[in-house]
């Protein structure tokens, strides 16, 4: 039984990368000096594969900014706009795609399947001439083997996957395509076949969602080919994110080895392992250690479903692995000194995780005795967090059992809650609002920088939070918005800021994850009780309550945003882990009511995010979900509104559980998607508030009273004037202060212009 890796962080331990990247295009590193760069991590990272005893190392999985881009460049793909002809694209034509120039927009990007990672979408286009610029996967093996001596798996992102996830053609023209692109990809293993390589991963990720039969015929056809093409070579075709759909047609792939990921299935792939077999003549990638998640393994369950697999696959033929490329991890959690011994000592990052995966291949081998020391470590490194008190926090289990087993339900349905809100706050036909914060000036910045550093003691700061809120209330006032809001002055990140003022919850120095390009996130930890300390919110509100008789809104970050925003434990469900972040947000919905606040939006950006890649499984996860968010507002007055914000705008389907969260007001991202989105109200059974954002806040134009005017005509085409509310798309905290002004003057003009008209 030997290891194998799918693919490594590219971020460096210091994020390196980034640096480097970031350098280059700032014009501070040259060209030669940005590859010497790279080419250091490059080697750096197949160096610990290595040192940490793994057998099976991937190469050319590294990138200059995304392996799909790579993937387009090297098929010659790159879009006529960019001007470029023909041969491989240089750096100046790679970071055009990716990031845009003054001639041509960017390319699309999106999130590779289930993950916060973003790809390049491929942009297809009839006219293109196809051809192999360079054999990457090539380049990448024999600087592995000249450099290092290691002899790599070179890894190419599968035919299939990348046509599926491309735009630019229409259905009936996949066929078309699949022959174009399939000679390149037969040229890149040939060659490789000539230089002896012996093994190369194809990740085919695509295989477990739900595909045709048509569709799985034209997977067979494709790895056929490349069979026939390069029959030195063995295949090794890697699915992850889920059990693949078509069980016994993916495994049946006229290819050598098939990876599969025990972690991420549900169970299915081991149940339909054991129902079906698994080919004799063909190896296991076996997917045991979790690559998106941060703890240690359980690695005696892990054994063990290693010796159950290898009851019906010979355990030669087993090759153990992560679920996925640990490109989705932090790079090393040993370095962490500043967090608690027993939480680091529970975790488990890239590095942790390659000497997970060798210990496991280990054991298939010589046994667990051989390893006896090891394993116990690593099971009381579990098990002290598993017993430390972070995680039996009594009463948080409690009162959450209690709250679960309530029905989640405002007092009055939306009706009376409509009567009780229109007595209460007499607002005018179409209200005007915004989504939350202002702009977060250089000035904010470095007030909270000198506060965390020690310089600016608690009160100062607080000072300074109070000004910027007095100047936004006086602003507000001056241009006639109906709701204020008090502007978020003194959050960095709408997830962190609730994250640390809640128990259960760690931040690392360096636990950093690319998300996409050189931008890299460093998602909080949640790992324990997760727990209502003190309010957290209710000061600042109520500071900007005290300043002005208009209403302002309470602002909370929902349970699911902070859930899908966030590493979360793995010994509760994370279901359990929401309804925890529920009771806690519920307890400050609560507490700004009690305060005389009366109007509290409840953001959930990342509701969608959450969506399983199976669509089978999307009624459980929205029902949790939704159960959630209305645990946390359920209880306020009939009069007190609650409010929701969502940055997407694919509505059409989860509207039901949209609506089904029972928010007074809901407020969405439109400005970039019109049509769409509001034919997804046409049949007008959404009956509550509805405000569809009236301007594009990613972008620093100020947009004209007319555009606006015409954007709020469309939507009332489709809904009621009593419904609608009138605010930009998102939160305007990366915009600057006049550009903001300027924009919110005009959405008031227009809204008044309208107001005559209705
Ligand atoms: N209230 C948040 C803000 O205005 C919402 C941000 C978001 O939707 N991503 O910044
Ligand atoms: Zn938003």
């Amino acid at each position: 039984m030997k290891s194998g890796n799918l693919g490594y962080p590219r971020i460096g331990g210091n994020r390196e990368w980034k640096k480097a990247l970031e350098a280059y295009w700032a014009g501070k590193l040259d060209e030669a000096a940005l590859h010497a760069e790279l080419k250091a991590i490059r080697l750096g990272n197949l160096q610990r594969q290595r040192e940490k005893g793994i057998d099976v190392i991937p190469v050319g999985d590294f990138t200059y900014y995304d392996h799909v881009l790579d993937t387009t460049a090297m098929l010659g793909l790159i879009p006529d706009r960019f001007g470029h002809t023909g041969g491989e694209p240089g750096l100046d034509v790679y970071y055009a795609v990716a990031r845009g120039s003054k001639e041509a927009a960017a390319s699309e990007m999106t999130k590779w399947f289930n993950t916060n990672y973003h790809y390049i979408v491929p942009e297809l286009n009839e006219a293109a001439e196809p051809r192999l610029t360079r054999n990457r996967p090539l380049e990448a093996y024999r600087e592995a083997k000249d450099e290092l001596g290691i002899e790599g798996r070179p890894v190419l992102v599968g035919l299939f996957t990348y046509l599926k996830l491309a735009k630019g053609y229409a259905p009936d023209q996949l066929t078309g395509w699949i022959d174009r692109l399939l000679p390149l990809y037969a040229q890149v293993l040939r060659e490789l076949q000539a230089e002896g390589v012996r093994w190369v991963q194809l990740d085919e990720p695509i295989l477990t969602t739900t595909l045709s039969e048509e569709e799985l015929a034209q997977v067979h056809r494709i790895y056929a080919y490349l069979t026939l093409e390069a029959p030195g070579i063995q295949l090794l075709v890697q699915t992850y994110f889920e059990a693949v759909d078509a069980y016994e047609a993916v495994v049946g792939l006229p290819v050598h080895g098939i990876g599969l990921d025990f972690v991420h299935d549900g169970g299915a792939n081991r149940a339909a392992l054991r129902k079906h077999g698994f080919p004799a003549d063909k190896v296991l990638g076996a997917g045991v250690i979790d690559g998106r998640g941060i703890w240690r393994a359980d690695l005696a369950r892990q054994s063990a479903l290693l010796t159950e697999l290898g009851e019906q696959v010979a355990p030669e033929r087993i090759l153990v692995q992560p679920s996925n490329s640990l490109l989705h991890v932090p790079v090393r959690a040993a370095g962490e000194q500043r967090l608690d011994a027993t939480l680091r000592e529970a975790l488990a990052f890239a590095e942790e995780k390659l000497e997970e995966l060798a210990l496991l291949a280990r054991i298939g081998r010589e046994g667990a005795a051989a390893v006896a020391g090891e394993l116990a470590a690593a099971e009381r490194a579990r098990e002290a967090l598993q017993q430390s008190p972070s995680r039996r926090r009594e009463p948080v289990q409690r009162m959450t059992a209690e709250l679960v087993a309530q029905p989640a339900s405002r007092a009055g349905d939306v009706q009376t809650r409509r009567a009780a809100q229109e007595a209460r706050w007499q607002l005018p036909l179409l209200p005007t609002t915004t989504i939350g914060s202002f702009p977060q000036t250089p000035e904010v910045r470095s007030a909270r920088l000198k506060w965390r550093k020690g310089e600016w003691d608690d009160a100062r700061y607080e000072a300074f939070v109070q000004e910027q809120i007095r100047e936004w209330i006086d602003i507000q006032a001056e241009l006639g918005l109906d709701v204020y809001v008090h502007g978020e002055f003194e959050r960095t990140d709408m997830v962190e800021f609730f994250g640390e003022k809640l128990g259960g919850f760690a931040f690392t120095a360096g636990g950093w994850v690319q998300s996409y390009g050189s931008r890299c996130v460093k998602p909080p930890i949640i790992y324990g009780d997760v727990e209502f300390l003190a309010p957290m919110t209710v000061a600042e509100t109520v500071y900007a309550q005290s300043l002005t008789d208009a209403p302002v809104k309470g602002m909370l970050t929902g349970p699911v945003t902070i859930l899908n925003w966030s590493f979360v434990r793995d010994d509760l469900t994370r279901e359990q882990v929401a309804y925890q972040i529920a009771l806690a947000l519920r307890q400050e919905v609560e507490a700004l009511e009690a305060a005389g606040i009366g109007m509290i939006q409840v953001d959930e950006p990342a509701l969608r995010e959450g969506l399983p890649l199976k669509r089978d499984k999307w009624a459980a996860y929205l029902e949790w979900a939704v159960k959630a968010f209305r645990l946390s507002t359920c209880t306020v007055r009939n009069e007190t509104q609650i409010h929701t914000h969502m940055c997407y705008s694919e509505f059409q389907d989860i509207i039901d559980a949209i609506s089904a969260l029972d928010a007074d007001v809901i407020s969405i991202e439109t400005s970039r998607s019109h049509g769409e989105l509001i034919s997804s109200f046409e049949d007008g059974t959404y009956d509550k508030g509805i405000g569809l954002g009236v301007y594009d806040i990613h972008s620093p134009r100020v947009p004209a009273v007319s555009e606006m005017t015409g954007m709020i005509e469309r939507a009332l085409r489709v809904l009621a004037p009593e419904q609608f509310w009138i605010n930009p798309d998102c939160g305007l905290k990366t915009r600057k202060r006049e550009e903001t002004v300027e924009a919110l003057r005009n959405m008031v003009t227009a809204t008044r212009q309208l107001r005559e008209r209705y």
